[in-house]
This record gives C-alpha cells, sequence and structure tokens, in this order.
C-alpha cells in the first residue's frame, strides 16, 4: 500500500487556510485515492484531475487557477518546475510501504553470485526510502553498497544524475521499482549493467536484452528520420516539458538541410495524435525525452526525442549527405 500521509496533507491545507484543493496524481495511483480525498473531504473542497501525470514536469497549477483552488496537492512526484508554482503546492512522495526484506537479500545474492563487489542503489521516488534495507543487505553479503549522496539514490525518467555520478565507483546498479520505465533510462544512460529488484513480483531480473532491443530500435529510427523530408516537431505544453526554443532551433536545423519542419504544439502526445498528420515521414518530441523511447513506435514514422534529434541532423546537415 502508498502513503498518501493524509494527516500531513489535512494539516497543510488548514494551515494554508485553503478551501479548494486540486489534487494530482499519476493514473496507477488514482485508484487509492477513494480515502484520502474522503478525509480531505472533511477539511476542503477537493476536486480530483482525471488527467494523466507523468511527472513533476505535468503540473496543473494552471487548471486548478482556473476552477479557483487556491492549494494543489501533488501525488507520486517530487517537485520539479524550478520557481514558484502558480498555485501554492505541496507534494506527497507516496512511498509504497512494503516489506523488502526478502527481496533485498534475494538480490544480494545474485549479485554476489554474478561476482559485483561494488553496486550502486538506485530506486524511483516510491521506493527510495528502502534504499536502506539494500544498502544492508549487500553489506550483509560481503558487496559494497554506493549511494550518490545528492539523490539518496533518487533516479528519474529523465534524470539519471544519481546513477552517472557514482558510475566510476560501481561495477553494477540495483534499481528497486517496478515495471521497466525508470531503469532502462538508467540503462540507456550508463555503461554497466542494471539489475532490477522489483518489490511487485518479488523479483530480481537483468536488463541487457532490454538496452540491446531498445538501443537497436532507436538506432532504426535515427536513421529512418534521417530519410524523411518532412517532419513534424512538436512542442510540448506541459510546463516542466516546454521547450520552444529547443523546437525552433530543430526546425532550424532540418530546413538547412532542405527539409521541411512542420510545427506542431500539444499538451498530450500520443500515436493518435500523429494519427492526424499523415503527410509527415518523422516526428520529433520537444517535450520529455521518453515520449519518443517508450510510445508506440508506428514501423513507418520514426519517433525521435531531442538528443536523438540532434544525432539525426549530424547525419543530414549539409555537406555530410
Ligand atoms: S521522464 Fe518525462 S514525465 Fe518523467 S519527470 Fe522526466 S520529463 Fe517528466
Amino acid at each position: 500500500m502508498y502513503d498518501f500521509e493524509i494527516e500531513r496533507a489535512v494539516g497543510e491545507v488548514e494551515r494554508r487556510r485553503a478551501k479548494k484543493v486540486f489534487v494530482q496524481a499519476p493514473d496507477g495511483l488514482k485508484q487509492f485515492l477513494a480515502d484520502f480525498v474522503s478525509r480531505l473531504s472533511k477539511v476542503c473542497e477537493v476536486y480530483v484531475s482525471i488527467n494523466p501525470c507523468y511527472g513533476g514536469c505535468d503540473l496543473e497549477d494552471d487548471k486548478a487557477a482556473m476552477i479557483g483552488a487556491d492549494m494543489v496537492i501533488h501525488i507520486g512526484h517530487e517537485k520539479f518546475i524550478e520557481g514558484a508554482e502558480k498555485v501554492q503546492t505541496i507534494y506527497l512522495p507516496a512511498p509504497h510501504m512494503v516489506d523488502v526484506k526478502d527481496l533485498a537479500s534475494l538480490a544480494a545474492s545474485e549479485l554476489k553470485k554474478r561476482g559485483f563487489t561494488k553496486v550502486g542503489v538506485l530506486a524511483n521516488l516510491q521506493h527510495v526510502v528502502h534504499v536502506g534495507e539494500f544498502v544492508r543487505a549487500l553489506e550483509a553479503a560481503g558487496i559494497v553498497p554506493v549511494v550518490d549522496r545528492q539523490t539518496a539514490g533518487l533516479v528519474l525518467g529523465c534524470r539519471t544524475g544519481g546513477a552517472k555520478r557514482i558510475e566510476g565507483e560501481v561495477d553494477a546498479f540495483l534499481f528497486i521499482g517496478g515495471g521497466e520505465f525508470h531503469p532502462l533510462g538508467v540503462a540507456m544512460d550508463v555503461e554497466k549493467e542494471v539489475f532490477i529488484a522489483d518489490p511487485y513480483r518479488n523479483e530480481v531480473r537483468g536488463t541487457v536484452e532490454m538496452v540491446k532491443k531498445t538501443l537497436s530500435q532507436r538506432w532504426w529510427a535515427i536513421m529512418e528520420a534521417a530519410k524523411s523530408k518532412r517532419f513534424g516537431v512538436i512542442v510540448v505544453t506541459k510546463p516542466g516539458q516546454f521547450s520552444i526554443k529547443s523546437a525552433e532551433k530543430i526546425a532550424a536545423g532540418i530546413r538547412a538541410a532542405g527539409r521541411e519542419a512542420y510545427q506542431l504544439v500539444g499538451d498530450e502526445v500520443s500515436p493518435e495524435r500523429f494519427a492526424s498528420f499523415p503527410f509527415i515521414e518523422a516526428f520529433i518530441v520537444t517535450g520529455c525525452p521518453r515520449i519518443a523511447t517508450d510510445a508506440y513506435q508506428d514501423p513507418n514514422r520514426p519517433v525521435l526525442n531531442e538528443a536523438e534529434a540532434w544525432k539525426m541532423l549530424e547525419i543530414i546537415k549539409p555537406g555530410n549527405r
């Protein structure tokens, strides 16, 4: 179960004398909000966003302001956007409160069997609370655990500094959390092998095959995009993903290479949105870098993120083709 820190949230609402509160949570956590919202409704009027919520980058303070809310409670992420929000906001990380002792021992023994002696410990926001348990298990198995001091091991889908800063000190990484989104982000950014300790499945697994498959997909996308004549360059309006300057620079690079660039703008980027533009041969998304790498890839139309777009532009720039 997840800890929504309901009494802290109620205390913050009362201390700030908020009358109308706007609640945001990722889709995976919305199903657990019933008690939280019922309790909160005893002290204020509550509106829950039905929109997907992918990260702290996806803050809906503008929508909160639109409905006259005087406070946002953003669940499942930490503050991502620098500066003050349009409506006062608190962030509740919602840690996954599960006993990971056996999983930590299993992970330590798996890594020992493979001969690793120094292991970097990483986690997503819901599981960073468990880093200490894994550190103890690794030590008990005779492995030196390394945790980045700046982040306490926390990694996001687009922020892997907690791994990169310690890469030189370790011979593998252990990521605590479910799914593949975060560990894949790390594994694509580091040279060392990344293992997943998954508290939902109670298993430890590697990422080598997943990385190989993703790398080959990404190179395919870059090379296919390089053959395209008409590009859609998408500016994402989510506040933490908005980067019109990047989009304009990329569009200029495409035009300098003698190709056409259509400038597109939207809040939600998905294959359904792409379907409305059959004349575009390749899309470049300048928002979250993971939209391109994790979204469905049309076999005929590649989707690149900003970093990949710059690689592709190197290939097609005048003089290289
Ligand atoms: S990975 Fe994407 S959705 Fe997640 S915080 Fe980064 S920009 Fe936002």
